[in-house]
C-alpha cells in the first residue's frame, strides 16, 4: 500500500503511544535469551533481538486455551469474540511465513473460529532480517529470509530511520497523526534496495540440495537406517516441536473438579514426539519407537503439509536445532537422507 519512512528518534514515542491505546506484544530479554511478552514502555522492547525461545506463534495459538465449561448438565461454550486488538511488534520474516503457514492450514476445511478470532484480533508488524538469527538458521534455504506480504507493517532498519512498509489499512492506522512520518524519496527506495541487497550474502545456505527436492527426498527415504539412528539418539523430550513456529498439534483434556459435577474441557500443544503422542483406545500405541516418531516429524515438516496445504511445514528458524540436546537439526538430518541417496542411487549404477 505504499512506503514511509520513520525517523528512528521517533519509533520509542510510537511504541508507548501503542503501548497506551492497545496491548502491544514483542521480544524482550530474558535470562541471556528473548521472549515474546507484554510491553508496557518501549524500553522494553528489543527490537533487535536474535530469535526468541518461543514464537509469536503463542499468541494467536495459546500453549492452553479454554473450550468450555461444563456444570450439571449444563455446557457453556467459549466463544473468542472481537476485543482489543494485539499488536505484535518485530516479528522476523521466518515467523510471518510461519503465521501464513498456520493461516492455510487452519482457514481450510474445517475452519478453527478461536484461531480466525485471534488472527482478526492481530496486528503484524514485522520487521527485515539483516543477519541470520543463530548459527542453526537456514531461512535462505526455506525462501522465508524475506517477505513481500501478509503484514500490517513491515520495518527495514536504514541506520537512522525506518522504511516502513504499509500492507493494511490496520497498519495504515497505526501511523495515523505520526509526525515523524514522511514519503520517501526515490533517494530512500535506494537505500531500501541497498540495504536488501547487502544483506543477502551474510545469509548462507545450508542444504546440500534444492529444497523443493525435499518431499522427493523422503518419499525416497522412507525406509533408510537413519530414521533407526535418530531414534536411538532422540530423549523423546518434545522440545524441538515445542519451539517450532509451524507445529499446531494439540490434545484436548477434561478436567472435573472435586464435585465431580463441574469442570472444564481445554486444548493443550502436544507433541508427536512423546512417547504416549500415539497411544489410542486399548493402549495401543501406532507410533511406538522414537525411530518411527523422528521420521513422522521430518516427514510432516517436508512432505505431508506440502501435500495437504502446498507449503514446507518448516521455515528454517533453527529453533528446534538450538533446543536440542542431542543435536539432531533439520540440516543435518536431510543432507544425511540426502548422501545416503546419492551413495544407494550411485551403487546401482
Ligand atoms: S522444524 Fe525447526 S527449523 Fe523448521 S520451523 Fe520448526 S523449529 Fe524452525
Ligand atoms: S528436542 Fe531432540 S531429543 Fe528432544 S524430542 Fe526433539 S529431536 Fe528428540
Amino acid at each position: 500500500m505504499g512506503l514511509k519512512i520513520m525517523q528512528k528518534a521517533a519509533f520509542p514515542g510510537w511504541v508507548n503511544r501503542l503501548c497506551a491505546s492497545c496491548r502491544v506484544v514483542g521480544p524482550k530479554p530474558l535470562h541471556g535469551q528473548y521472549v515474546f511478552d507484554d510491553i508496557g514502555a518501549a524500553e522494553e522492547l528489543a527490537i533487535d533481538y536474535s530469535t526468541s525461545v518461543l514464537p509469536p506463534k503463542k499468541y494467536i495459538l495459546p500453549q492452553r486455551e479454554e473450550l468450555l465449561y461444563f456444570k450439571g448438565d449444563q455446557i457453556e461454550a467459549v466463544i473468542e469474540e472481537a476485543s482489543q486488538p494485539t499488536v505484535i511488534m518485530g516479528v522476523h520474516t521466518c515467523d510471518m511465513h510461519a503465521i501464513h503457514f498456520l493461516d492455510r492450514v487452519y482457514e481450510q476445511g474445517y475452519t478453527d473460529q478461536h484461531y480466525l478470532a485471534r488472527r482478526e484480533n492481530t496486528i503484524l508488524v514485522s520487521i527485515e532480517c539483516l543477519r541470520p538469527c543463530t548459527e542453526s538458521s537456514f531461512c535462505k534455504d526455506m525462501g522465508t529470509l524475506s517477505i513481500t506480504e501478509g503484514f500490517d507493517l513491515h520495518l527495514t532498519d536504514l541506520g537512522d530511520e525506518y522504511a516502513v512498509d504499509i500492507g493494511s489499512e490496520k497498519g495504515e492506522a497505526l501511523l495515523d497523526n505520526l509526525e515523524e512520518v514522511s514519503d520517501p524519496t526515490s533517494e530512500d527506495y535506494q537505500r531500501v534496495n541497498r540495504v536488501i541487497a547487502e544483506k543477502w550474502p551474510r545469509f548462507h545456505y545450508k542444504l546440500d540440495f534444492d529444497v523443493t527436492e525435499l518431499p522427493s527426498l523422503l518419499t525416497a527415504s522412507a525406509n533408510s537406517d537413519y530414521w533407526g539412528e535418530l531414534g536411538d539418539r532422540c530423549l523423546a523430550c518434545a522440545m524441538c516441536t515445542n519451539v517450532c513456529p509451524t507445529c499446531y498439534c494439540f490434545n484436548i483434556v477434561d478436567e472435573v473438579d472435586f464435585s465431580l459435577n463441574a469442570g472444564q474441557r481445554t486444548r493443550q500443544w502436544d507433541s508427536c514426539q512423546l512417547d504416549e503422542f500415539a497411544t489410542v483406545a486399548g493402549g495401543h500405541n501406532f507410533r511406538e519407537t522414537r525411530a518411527a516418531r523422528q521420521r513422522h516429524r521430518f516427514f510432516r515438516k517436508g512432505k505431508y503439509q506440502w501435500e495437504a496445504h502446498g507449503l514446507i511445514g518448516c521455515v528454517g528458524c533453527g529453533r528446534c536445532a538450538e533446543a536440542c540436546l542431542v543435536h539432531i537439526t533439520p540440516v543435518d538430518t536431510f543432507n544425511q537422507l540426502n548422501l545416503r541417496r546419492r551413495k544407494a542411487t550411485a551403487e546401482v549404477k
